[in-house]
């Protein structure tokens, strides 16, 4: 969600500023914009793509060692060019960009507006703007104790970036909330909202922290607390390559990422998992693994494709670690006011690791003393650093704004985590610990076969991508993959979906049934299988077009359904990492059909960074 970037060095800032917003398209947006500093302040910005900022500045004058752009997805104000950013103050000298939410924006626009402050946007960035000016001309200070003193009484999530046209050889930033990373080149600065648009340009970068101020000139990096005490920048190394944010060949970043999961899921599980030996290790929670197993209760808090892992995990967890586990939406988590302190472990799921319902949830959740496990995708981010202990997934960088890849890693790594947590405990088999650790062996192979059914699906998806509805379901593990397969849909084909629990349809759905409606049955032989068929009778019955998802051999569904998908075999708690992919394909191929762009769906962002 929203792009930062800015550069500062020798080159020419505008180009990489440029590169580097279209890097960061895919987390979504609805405008974007530039300023730079070339015979004094210019800001050009533009409603729409990056390309349409591309055209309009055109033949201008681009040229500036510093520059900042922006990608905004817009929260107070209509995507439109006025609200677009950066930001200018009053007196035309700051430019800002912002990304989150200034919740006292209205106190403090009508405290700047009896200063006769005048306005040009809806924007709550555009107040601070004004808001920082005016500390700066009331206090004779610089305008980095201005931000300073502005921040104490800014409530809310940001990630900032100023220039200031009379000091053109410095970018001044600070983050809360919202994530910035500064990439360290050699006599040269890049600053993103992630490590894509830097990495083509050096390894070496600083997430920087809450509540932290960054001045940065060309060859110097300072950190300040609020406080104004000067942090040591630690400095990591990045280890994502060039070609992982590239679509290498594919149409679409998402298709790309699908094809990758025979490889992500092996990364998840590598080092981590030894059949051969039967042996389990994931360093990230090795130390807790004994407090783990004598956790009172699990909590899953998660949002949006990381909730459905959770729903999963949760089934997975109770039959093998026989610990209650309950799945919770971080946004209601939040703010319901839950019973959560000592004893209670909470498994954070976020791809970006960002998730600012997720963060917040798990950082109230902390203060009350619960263990935090976090399971994220991106290194270094926000949810991760705040955990007691984890687990990263290691799918790769997810470009696609519908998660496909990091899904199935998540689902391979909180599977891994079960394992660990029952083999500690003793509620589970040796041989049983043995079966499973050889099924998640064989995933990665198995998922390869799947994807050779993508031709397939295809032709399924041309075949119903006209409907105006579809339902999926699925029953006990593969519940939850029938409420992903709806989502996948409803995101990149923009077709109403719902998922459902197979045997719930009965008290509701099952009254949109008609010969119109599509049905998505994820009915893999397991132990709801029976059970399952006798649904699918219930939507035949009713004339319904059953499209089934079930397992190489059955003899029963393909003589019932409309439309047949046949995966491998697989043992019924890990059968879901199957199962998913031909959902994940299908809404694929429906989204394509009906001339979406499917990586970067309307409205959709993909780090959820504001509340
Ligand atoms: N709240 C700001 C706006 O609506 C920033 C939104 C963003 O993060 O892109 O302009």
């Amino acid at each position: 969600m929203c792009g930062i970037v800015a550069y500062i060095g020798q080159r020419e800032a505008y180009p990489i500023v440029l590169k580097g917003l279209k890097r960061l398209e895919y987390r979504g947006y609805d405008s974007a914009g530039v300023a730079l500093i070339n015979n004094g302040l210019q800001v050009y910005k533009k409603k729409g793509k990056v390309a349409e900022l591309e055209n309009h500045v055109s033949g201008k004058d681009m040229r500036s060692h510093i520059a900042i752009g922006h990608t905004r997805w817009a929260t107070h104000g209509e995507p439109s060019d006025r609200n677009s950013h950066p930001h200018v103050s009053g007196n035309g000298k700051l430019a800002m960009i912002h990304n989150g939410i200034i919740e006292n924006y209205a106190q403090l626009k009508q405290e700047l507006l009896n200063q006769g402050h005048i306005f040009k946007s809806d924007t709550d960035t555009e107040v601070l703007t004004h808001f920082i000016e005016e500390i700066q001309k009331s206090n004779h200070c610089t305008l980095e104790e201005a931000l300073r003193i502005a921040l104490k009484r800014v409530v809310g999530a940001y990630v900032i970036v100023i220039v200031d046209e009379d000091n053109p050889d410095t970018l001044i930033a600070a983050r809360k909330g919202s994530p910035l990373v500064i990439g360290v080149g050699k006599g040269e600065h890049f600053l993103a909202s992630d490590a894509s648009p830097i990495v083509e340009y050096t390894k070496e970068v600083v997430y920087v922290n809450d509540y932290e101020i960054a001045i940065i000139k060309a060859d110097e990096l300072i950190l300040k607390n609020i406080s104004n005490e000067r942090q040591t920048p630690y400095i990591q190394k990045l280890d994502i390559e060039l070609a992982a944010i590239e679509k290498g060949g594919y149409d679409h970043f998402m298709l790309k990422e699908i094809f990758e999961q025979p490889q992500t899921i092996f990364d998840s599980l590598r080092g981590r998992l030894d059949a051969k030996n039967g042996t389990l290790t994931i360093g990230g929670i090795r130390e807790h693994a004994e407090m783990l197993s004598k956790a009172k209760r699990i909590i899953i808090v998660a949002c949006g494709t990381s909730w459905h892992a959770g729903l999963v995990a949760e089934y997975m967890i109770e039959e093998l670690c026989r610990i209650p586990v309950e799945v919770e939406y971080a946004s209601e988590f939040r703010y319901r006011n839950p019973v959560v302190g000592p004893g209670d472990v909470i498994i954070a799921v976020s791809q970006s690791g960002e998730t600012a319902d997720t963060l917040v949830a798990i950082e109230s959740a902390k203060e009350k003393g619960a263990i935090i496990l976090g399971v994220c995708n991106v290194v270094g981010s926000s949810i991760a650093r705040l955990s007691d202990a984890g687990a990263y997934t290691h799918a790769g960088p997810e470009i696609g704004v519908a998660s496909t890849k990091a899904f199935t890693a998540q689902l391979a790594v909180l599977c891994l985590i079960g394992l660990k947590v029952a083999i500690v405990k003793g509620s589970i088999t040796q041989q049983r610990f043995q079966h499973l650790l050889d099924e998640l062996d064989h995933i990665p192979e198995k998922v390869a076969a799947v994807l050779k059914l993508n031709d397939r699906i295809k032709e399924i998806a041309a075949k119903y991508k006209d409907a105006r509805d579809f339902l999926y379901l699925g029953r006990g593990y593969n519940f939850p993959v029938a409420l992903e397969g709806a989502l996948k849909l409803k995101e990149i084909s923009y077709i109403h979906a719902e998922g459902y629990p197979a045997a719930e349809m009965k008290h509701g759905p099952i009254a949109l049934v008609d010969e119109n409606l599509p049905v998505v049955f994820v009915a893999t032989r397991d132990s709801y299988y029976e059970k399952v068929v006798s649904n699918i009778q219930e939507i035949k019955a009713r004339k319904g077009k059953v499209i089934a998802v079930v397992t190489e051999g059955d003899q029963v569904i393909p003589g019932m359904a409309d439309d047949i998908i046949m995966v491998p075999e697989a043992d019924e708690l890990v059968a879901p990492i199957l199962s998913v992919i031909p959902l994940q394909l299908l809404a694929y191929h429906i989204g394509v059909l009906k001339g979406f762009d499917v990586d970067k769906p309307r409205n959709l962002a993909k780090s959820v960074t504001v509340e």
